[in-house]
């Protein structure tokens, strides 16, 4: 089975020149999200990872697949304002301008060993901007994990320049 015929390409979404890489058919596709989660999980079985923080939202859905799997926890890294516990808070870049995402203070402990999923990494605003937060917070950021990656965006060299491994299933040419 081909993961990258699974995800299905929106042209123009939301906006013009961007190809949107829409992962709603790979998890509709129970073989296919299998798959998705046992590739992304595979070098990290017994390496007693502690928890598992996902982006919102699509990084939620593939994350606790991924922490059920790995029988860690789950983490939620939120857009501002959503999280109604004590939090931490970081802005990122988006294309244009910044947003601000947060995590609960005590989401993660010092010392605990924490995989960081989202479902694609472009310029690596966002995943930088998790890392961030899960160090402050005084994690290991074992790995990140992202089903796509648009390498000419540069995002998983960036995570990677920043210490944190990267494991990507599925790239797309352009952005
Ligand atoms: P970035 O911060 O530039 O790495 O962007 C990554 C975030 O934006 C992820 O949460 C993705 O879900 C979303 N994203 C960026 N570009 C695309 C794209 N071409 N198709 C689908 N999602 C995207």
């Amino acid at each position: 089975m081909i993961l990258a015929d699974a995800i299905r390409t929106i042209p123009d979404y939301p906006k013009k020149g961007i190809l949107f890489r829409d992962i709603t058919t790979l998890l509709g596709d129970a073989r296919a999200f299998r798959r998705a989660v046992d590739e992304l999980v595979h070098p990290f079985a017994g390496a007693k990872i502690d928890k598992v923080a996902g982006i919102e939202a699509r990084g939620f859905i593939l994350g606790g697949a991924i922490a059920h799997q790995l029988s860690a926890g789950f983490v939620p890294i939120r857009k501002k304002g959503k999280l109604p516990h004590a939090t931490i808070r970081v802005a990122y870049s988006l294309e244009y301008g910044v947003d601000e995402m947060e995590i609960h203070t005590d989401g993660v402990l010092r010392g605990e060993r924490v995989i960081l999923v989202d479902d694609l990494i472009a310029t690596g605003g966002t995943a930088e901007g998790a890392v961030k937060l899960l160090s402050n917070l005084g994690a290991e950021v074992v790995a990140a994990c992202f089903v796509i990656d648009l390498p000419e965006l540069g995002g998983a060299d960036k995570i990677r320049r920043l210490g944190v491994p990267v494991r990507t299933l599925v790239e797309f040419a352009g952005h």
